[in-house]
């Protein structure tokens, strides 16, 4: 394989008129997103391109989407290759790519059974879903997730965010759901007890500021998961599938979750979710109990067998490149603190100025986000290599300086 440089996409062949796009964007498309102004027509590995032919470099891979970057040959050619072999059928009837995907998935994860889900809130509720029929059984009836967590944006999921911006306009939301701070082993231990269903948390809070919870916290929640019969639900949605130098983060504290959430990074930029499952949690469900039309179809699961081998090539190098990256960071003007692991990193502003950075960066052609008002988040594709890291600081150098 070719540097991520050379991947070949197609130059847009019809002329898109920016002002005419966006003249369409904003009558007919609900204004849910606050969206930067270029228009993206085309993709090759670390770079995107808009309309007028400018170059970006993205360190934002689609929020930790793009694993292997734009239009990857290994993934375009899955793509095309069961694009002209079997698309959909029905989860009523059995095809190749679903089942040795599950294999492959639960060989590198852990886990006993997959259940194949659209998206990361799609695959949390599964998880829920299986964690509240055991609930009801055992007469159990409080979850506890982490303050500043993200989990999607389906009700269940919702319920188990701990963010008002995105709770507060939908409450009422689904009773029993507690929320705890980060890191803090004491207030995990007078939250859970014989009335806990399940603990929800990401070993590294993505949308929250990329806090990374410690290892003797994950630890400390396995055993107590264990002792008062919860289901321990790892989110692995963004920090999945080779993210932060292991397939998943939770890997590293040697735990085994009863219920893991992948998406994400799991379909390169097909959408794909996965609710796995570990023990007592794969007997919960019967058949038609839960269920979904396209979760899993051949197209989606033949591309994801395709993008998890890839990554499987780049995986030893992520961590090293993780390192450079927060090392890059840390040396750059205005940034007090940089958080995260491998691929994964925040770095805090000494103001709070984050957003003005993104739209300023994005305008030098370097994609990134903000979680809050002074923390940026890098989640580049995992081809990244070190003289992308090197521009990017350059970049985003320069931004900030000014
Ligand atoms: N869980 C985590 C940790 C996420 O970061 C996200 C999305 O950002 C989700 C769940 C929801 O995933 P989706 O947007 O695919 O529904």
């Amino acid at each position: 394989m070719g540097s991520a440089e050379e991947f070949p996409s197609r130059a847009k062949i019809i002329a898109v008129n920016r002002e005419q796009v966006k003249a369409l964007d904003e009558a007919h498309v609900l204004p849910l997103y606050r969206r930067q102004a270029p228009l993206f027509v085309r993709g090759a590995g670390m770079r995107l391109y808009d309309d007028a032919g400018q170059e970006y470099l993205d360190f934002l891979a689609g929020i930790a989407v793009n694993a292997l970057g734009h239009c990857h040959p290994a993934m375009v050619e899955a793509l095309t290759e069961q694009a002209q072999t079997l698309i959909h059928t029905s989860n009523g009837l059995l095809t190749e790519p679903q089942a040795r995907l599950a294999q492959r998935l639960t060989q590198i994860t852990g886990m006993e059974k997959v259940f194949f889900a659209n998206c990361g809130a799609t695959a949390m509720e599964t998880a829920l879903k299986i964690a509240k029929k055991r609930a009801a059984q055992l007469g159990k009836t409080e979850f506890i997730s982490l303050e500043r967590s993200f989990h999607g944006r389906t009700l269940g999921a919702l319920s188990a965010t701990g963010q008002a911006k995105y709770q507060d306009p939908f409450r009422p939301l689904i009773p029993g759901f507690g929320h705890i701070p980060a890191n803090d082993l004491d207030a995990l231990r007078s939250a859970i007890g014989p009335q806990t269903a399940g603990l929800i948390f990401e070993p590294v809070q993505g949308e929250g500021g990329l806090t990374v919870l410690s290892d003797d916290w994950i630890r400390e929640a396995r055993r107590l998961c264990d002792e008062h019969g919860a289901l321990l639900i790892v989110d692995e949605v963004q920090t999945g599938m080779g993210r932060t130098g292991d397939w998943l983060a939770i890997h590293r504290s040697g735990v085994t979750p009863d219920l893991l959430v992948l998406a994400k990074a799991l379909g390169g930029g097909v959408p794909i979710g996965a609710c796995l499952t570990h023990g007592e949690a794969s007997q919960v469900l019967g058949a038609t109990e839960h269920g979904t039309t396209y979760g899993g179809n051949a197209l989606m699961t033949a591309v994801a067998l395709r993008v998890v081998e890839e990554i499987a090539k780049l995986l030893p190098a992520v961590a090293t490149k993780g390192e450079f990256l927060a090392e890059t960071l840390k040396a750059l003007p205005g940034v007090v603190e940089v958080r995260g692991r491998g691929l994964m990193c925040g770095a805090v502003l000494d103001r709070p100025i984050a957003r003005d950075i993104v739209r300023d960066a994005l305008e030098a052609g370097l994609v990134i986000n903000a979680t809050d008002e002074s923390t940026l988040r890098f989640v580049p594709p995992l081809i990244v290599e070190e003289k992308h890291i090197r521009e990017m600081g350059a970049l985003l150098g320069s931004v900030l300086a000014n």
